[in-house]
């Protein structure tokens, strides 16, 4: 590896700490999974690349790991979301960390081809970033900035020694599936995003509560009244559209499936094409996974001083291309803040150049929802470590008996007493004859 670590100022380590107690305390599940690891050591002598966001919740997941025995080496997923402090406490704690906020986008490949570099039996990914990284340069597909900088560092049989792979989140899942579609994924991979205690918990009430939380942080705008428009209503768009309606705004829903739409519009909320709420909207904001979803066509209609968010994935969904390319004139507000003047006269304000409000206006979500979602990677990994030999090149989901026991977990920390089946019900509800 490169060097031991790559972060903004090592000095903010004992603020980092400070932080990932707090985060620790509200994650009772992974608390008890590091005890047991702490006792068992499952990941002795397993080495992780890791590319996630560094956060202090991502901390208490990457101790956890480390208290298991394993060697970690962890790169940001995402340029604006490292938490300074966290990634210097972690590399004092011994994990290979190449995170800060603010990097550029080589800085942030060459900081995942230096994660990578390490020789991972695992890996573990928020977004595809690194394992892709790794498909490329072990399949020579010689196109894309990761590939230019990926293939410098690693060579094309570092996949070999992999056992398994790790993914957090559902455009991460997208991608990996679309690898295996082609035949071309080279190593099993658990998809804890499609976990029930992800999906269900995470990209709902955490993006939910988070996204608001960045918007926010960033503007101090009024909620209340404000015409609220949200683009997709899969996990993450639900999620959002409730919460913006609790604090209450006017929400409008902007879908392409019709059931989703169908749903959305018998939730209570306004649905209609993206091209007639660009004329209505306050505050836009993008949860759908897909690219160009606000484009210029939609900028020009957009009433002055119009917000916009994104809450899905990556710089994609808001053309932030679109708004360089038409706009006469920008500036900063704020650390968070870019205003883009149209030649039509209005301006329009951008939060985190793009990139998902959650992480790069605020702390990402909140470390109740991540113990859920962690306590699955950690389960995972040991998965893996256990079973690898009996996996095929394929994108796994996590067995149910697994939600099942985090679930529990949670709810016996939360003090909620859970009915249980009489025998005579367990029969009845597998009886066909009354
Ligand atoms: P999902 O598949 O449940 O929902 C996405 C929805 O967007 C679907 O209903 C789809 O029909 C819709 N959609 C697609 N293209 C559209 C378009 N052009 N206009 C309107 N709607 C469109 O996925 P999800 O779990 O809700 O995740 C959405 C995105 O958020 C993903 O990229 C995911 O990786 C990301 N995510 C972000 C966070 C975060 O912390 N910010 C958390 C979880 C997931
Ligand atoms: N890396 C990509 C992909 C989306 S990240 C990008 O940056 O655009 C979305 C994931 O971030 C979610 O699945 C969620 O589990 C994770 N996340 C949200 N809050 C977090 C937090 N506080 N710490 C670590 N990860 C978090």
């Amino acid at each position: 590896m490169p060097e031991k670590y790559k972060v903004k100022d090592i000095s903010l380590a004992d603020r980092g700490k400070l932080a990932v107690e707090w985060a620790e305390q509200n994650m009772p599940v992974l608390r008890l999974i590091r005890e047991r690891f702490q006792k068992e050591k499952p990941l002795k002598g397993v080495r992780i690349a890791a590319c996630m966001h560094v956060t202090k919740e991502t901390a208490v997941l990457m101790l956890t790991l480390r208290d298991g025995g394993a060697e970690i080496a962890l790169a940001a997923s995402n340029p604006l979301s490292t938490q300074d402090h966290v990634a210097a406490y972690l590399a004092k704690e011994g994990i290979h960390v190449y995170a800060w906020r603010g990097m550029s986008e080589k800085d942030y490949f060459a900081a995942i081809a230096s994660a990578a570099s390490m020789g991972p039996d695992v890996t573990m990914d928020d977004g595809a970033d690194l394992t892709v990284m790794l498909h490329k340069v072990a399949l020579g597909e010689a196109r894309g900035i990761d590939y230019e900088i990926g293939s410098k560092v690693l060579s094309s049989s570092i996949v070999e020694k992999i056992r398994g792979g790790t993914e957090e989140t559902t455009t991460g899942v997208i991608r990996l599936k679309a690898l295996q579609k082609e035949g071309k994924l080279l190593y099993p991979v658990f998809a804890v995003n499609d976990s029930l205690t992800k999906f269900m918990f995470d990209n709902r009430f955490g993006t939910g509560q988070s996204s608001i939380d960045g918007i926010l942080r960033a503007t101090n705008i009024l909620l209340a009244g404000k015409n609220v428009v949200v683009a997709g209503y899969g996990w993450v768009g639900r999620g959002i559209a409730w919460r913006a309606r609790g604090m209450g705004a006017r929400v409008t829903v902007v879908e392409v499936d019709p059931v989703r739409a169908l749903e959305a519009y018998y939730e209570g909320f306004y649905v209609t094409d993206m091209s007639s709420a660009a004329e209505t909207g306050d505050v836009f904001i993008t949860a759908t996974g897909n690219t160009d979803v606000i484009r210029a066509e939609h900028l020009l209609k957009m009433r002055d001083g119009a917000i916009l968010a994104n809450a899905g994935h990556f710089n994609v969904e808001i053309s932030v291309r679109d708004l360089e390319r038409i706009a006469v004139g920008s500036r900063d507000i704020n650390e968070n803040v870019r205003e883009y003047r149209l030649p039509n006269g209005r301006k329009v304000y951008l939060i985190g150049e793009g990139r998902l409000v959650n992480l790069a206006a605020a702390e990402g979500h909140p470390s109740e929802v991540m113990d859920l979602s962690f306590a699955n990677q950690a389960l995972a990994v040991e998965t893996i470590v256990k079973k690898w030999e009996k996996l095929d090149k394929k994108v796994y989901k996590l067995p149910r008996s697994i939600d099942n026991r985090v679930a529990l977990l949670k709810l016996k920390a939360l003090g909620v007493r859970l009915e249980r089946l009489t025998e005579e019900q367990k029969k009845y509800l597998e009886s066909w004859s009354g």
